[in-house]
């Protein structure tokens, strides 16, 4: 069974102004894909060739491991944004950000600065942990939560190709236009399931 480049949940050029038609074009249409494709070249012959995606993630290693992380990172990513995104997110997600971070101001602030620090290439992820409290970790590489049984809500790809074309080395810039995407709502269906 081979693995596929899902499709985007909008067009290509619906991240406008925040995030380029070209970025998405490379990010997307490059990137995300060469992962896939890449995947796929490795799996054939070994215990991951009818694998799930959170399967390999939580038991292979190596290049299994950094590709089918990185299709899954990914189409996380994309799923986690919406054209008309930002604003706050509701319900029982709002109240644990208030009880854990204090306001979604300062949830934004830490998560915009542990986006901003990671040293290299990686992503940032909101997480919940077993006992339902949240947390952000930083993840180098290809790195993913789901490893250490936390629950990803939110991630933030802080590698150099999600905002070299539109932002160059500007990282604190791109994390900053990243809130302007994001889907509150589709982030609180992943906490609450
Ligand atoms: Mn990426």
């Amino acid at each position: 069974m081979l693995f596929e480049l899902p499709k985007l949940p909008y067009a290509i050029n619906a991240l406008e102004p925040h995030i380029s038609q070209k970025t998405l074009e490379f990010h997307y249409g490059k990137h995300h894909l060469a992962y896939v494709t890449n995947l796929n070249g490795l799996v054939p012959g070994t215990k991951f060739e009818n694998a799930s995606l959170e399967q390999i993630i939580r038991e292979a290693d190596g290049g299994i491991f950094n590709n089918g992380a990185q299709v899954w990172n990914h189409t996380f990513y994309w799923e986690g944004f919406t054209p008309v995104g930002g604003g706050e997110p509701g319900g029982k997600l709002q109240e644990a950000i208030l009880k854990n971070f204090g306001s979604l101001a300062e949830f934004k602030e830490k998560f915009t600065k542990a986006s901003a620090t990671l040293f290299g290439a990686g992503w940032s992820w909101l997480v919940a942990k077993q006992d339902g409290t949240l947390d952000i970790v930083q993840e180098s590489n290809a790195g993913n939560p789901l490893r250490a049984n936390l629950k990803p809500l939110l991630t933030c790809d802080v590698w150099e190709h999600a905002y070299y074309l539109d932002f160059q080395n500007r990282r604190p810039d791109y994390v900053n236009t990243f809130w302007n995407l994001i889907d509150w709502k589709k982030i609180e269906e992943r906490f609450s399931k």
